[in-house]
């Protein structure tokens, strides 16, 4: 049997390789594309920043565990945000990078309510990236510790930390009838299964309110609308990559977004590149 300071150190190295495997992924894509290089250096490296906040909360763990109640780990959070403020003031996209430099200069409170205020939100009336992302690693630790984060759950969100699906996934179905869907959350990285027809925002299911919008340029890549309540998730097919990670492959394709917006639909959640 292994004793828990040797789960712990297994806990982090699997988180650490969770957040490597993406940040190489972004990096390798960067390599190749124009348009996206930008946000995809970006992404590759917060996900390095992230891993080690993830790891530094892991080490806390270690001293003080952590509870799942964010009022109360909330100042693990804050003490280890540092470098991932410091991170997005200097390589973020402009937004972004204007709100982490703001942030750098608040007392410690400050910035823990504003971490505590988007964890309640019901539905933000503004997007608050930079705290998603400073949340995400500590999620994650508390998905892999089996820790049950204490939020809300609502339908057609995370049912185990209670965030919004960023992006939409197609594998190949077990028992072979088309490929199904799952949607992943952009507050724990988790995913889960959901109906093929069916609208994660409203819940709609009447097929001829759900259509699917597809570039020739980006063949793995659908916007998957609904025309009831004028919102969408963008979905890859991973049957035509297997290699595909959604939420860092999804930053290939943000001309779809920019043509979605122009068609009046708003992104369920923005992905990383906050559109
Ligand atoms: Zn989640
Ligand atoms: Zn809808």
């Amino acid at each position: 049997m292994r004793r828990p300071a040797e789960d712990a150190v297994a806990v982090s190295r699997a988180i650490d390789v969770a957040f490597e495997r993406r940040a190489e992924r972004a990096r390798l894509l960067a390599g190749g594309a124009v348009a996206a290089r930008e946000p995809l250096r970006f992404a590759a490296g917060l996900y390095r920043v992230q891993g080690r906040l993830a790891a530094a909360l892991e080490g806390l763990h270690g001293r003080r565990a952590l509870t799942g109640r964010l009022t109360e780990d909330v100042a693990g959070v804050v003490e280890a945000s540092g470098e991932l403020l410091r991170f997005a003031a200097e390589n973020g996209p402009a937004g972004l990078a204007g709100v982490a430099r703001a942030r750098s200069g608040e007392a410690k409170s400050l910035c823990g309510s504003r971490l505590l205020a988007f964890w309640d939100a019901d539905r933000p009336t503004e997007p608050d990236y930079l705290s998603r992302a400073l949340l995400r690693p500590y999620v994650e630790i508390l998905a892999k510790l089996g820790i049950a984060p204490d939020r809300p759950l609502r339908a057609g969100h995370c049912p185990f930390c209670g965030g919004a699906p960023w992006v939409a996934a197609r594998r190949s179905a077990a028992e072979g009838d088309g490929a199904s869907r799952f949607l992943a959350c952009a507050v724990c990285g988790g995913e889960w299964s959901f109906a093929r027809i069916r609208c994660p925002a409203c819940s709609e299911h009447n097929p001829e309110r759900l259509p699917c919008f597809r570039s020739d340029t980006y063949p793995a890549v659908r916007i998957e609308a609904c025309e009831t309540c004028r919102r969408y998730v963008k979905s890859i097919d991973l049957t035509l990559d297997a290699r595909a990670i959604p939420e860092v492959d999804d930053l290939l394709s943000l001309s779809m977004d920019l043509w979605a917006e122009s068609e009046g639909f708003d992104r369920i959640e923005p992905g990383l590149a906050g559109i």
